[in-house]
């Protein structure tokens, strides 16, 4: 499990923020009782003694305990009533100044018997996808959306767009941190890379792993910022960092950058760097291996060619099918 970290420290301060003032706010509402409502105060004094008066019985064990504190439950539950009859008449809710927690499962601590609650993995799920890169595609782009119809015309081209439907399904489904290997997803626009993308992200994320999405183009440019730009303004080695350390990195439209010296350098690093220590990697392109193999140095074609999984993207355009339809 490989939650992006920057958004776990972060979330993890929401979560204290958030814990810190559902009890000033239950201390404020409590003051005003007290400041509106006779007798509150002094119950409310009361059952604070209560209170220790329990906690030393049980400290001091021995025999006597268990009457005494059975005793001191009952003085308990007289003044909780007393307190609420009071609210009750000074037209409060009986739990007025009760504290109140976004969530009621884990008291807005985010945990659980030493596990993650469900509000929080939902938070830190959505963090990750806006994190991502892809968060925008991610609402509108998902398997179960992606549709084999524009595939229809062809019997052997759809047979080959369902394997890799399902083949990008089972990777997703069964991606684990070092060990899922790499896919490169070849074929002309508009026929779907990216969507089955955007569908495999959501899932890895949603599974707990750290996926981070860029064009090559963009990618480029961090480089060659982090290469040529003067530290003040710019954040240094740390962006680039999650080139290397997310969970699965995944690179859209390789061929659509600039090809020189520099950039060359900077994917041969990427790749190279994310296949010895295991990290998975997708690759998008339009480019065919012969137009690769034009364009690239022979270590990075022999590494894609060699240590990627090709899917081959087949058909017609299906934004341009899109549109005809709807005209
Ligand atoms: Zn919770």
């Amino acid at each position: 499990m490989g939650y992006n970290s920057e958004n776990y420290r972060r979330i993890r301060g929401e979560y204290e923020t958030k814990y810190k003032r559902a009890h000033e706010d239950a201390d404020r509402r409590r003051a005003q009782l007290h400041e509106a409502v006779p007798g509150v105060r002094e119950i409310d004094a009361s059952l604070g003694r209560v209170g220790l008066e329990i906690m030393r019985a049980i400290v001091a064990g021995g025999e006597a305990t268990a009457k005494q504190v059975d005793e001191i439950r009952r003085r308990n539950q007289e003044l909780q009533k007393k307190r609420a009859a009071l609210l009750r008449e000074h037209g409060y809710p009986e739990d007025y100044s009760d504290v109140r927690y976004e969530c009621p499962v884990c008291s807005d601590s985010g945990y659980v018997d030493g596990k993650m609650c469900a509000c929080m993995k939902k938070q830190l799920i959505l963090a990750g996808c806006e994190s991502s890169g892809m968060g925008h595609l991610m609402r509108t782009q998902s398997f179960d959306n992606f549709s084999l119809d524009y595939y229809r015309q062809n019997a052997a081209e759809q047979a080959e767009m369902d394997r890799n439907v399902s083949l990008a399904y089972r990777y997703a489904n069964g991606f684990e941190a070092g060990s899922s290997g790499n896919l490169l997803l070849m074929g002309g626009t508009g026929l779907g890379k990216t969507h089955l993308c955007s569908a495999m992200a959501r899932v890895i994320i949603e599974r707990g792993y750290d996926v981070y999405y860029t064009g090559a183009q963009g990618m480029i440019s961090d480089f060659e910022r982090e290469r040529f730009g003067n530290s003040a303004s710019y954040g240094g080695g740390e962006e680039i960092g999650r080139y290397f350390d997310c969970d699965l990195l995944i690179i859209d439209d390789l061929g659509t950058e600039v090809t020189n010296q520099f950039t060359v350098a900077c994917l041969f690093n990427i790749i190279n760097t994310r296949l010895s220590s295991g990290r998975s990697t997708i690759i998008n392109t339009n480019l065919t291996p012969s137009e690769l193999q034009s364009r690239y140095t022979d270590r990075i074609v022999s590494r894609l060619l060699g240590e990627y999984r090709m899917l081959r993207f087949v058909g017609i355009d299906v934004r341009k099918q899109k549109l005809s339809q709807n005209t």
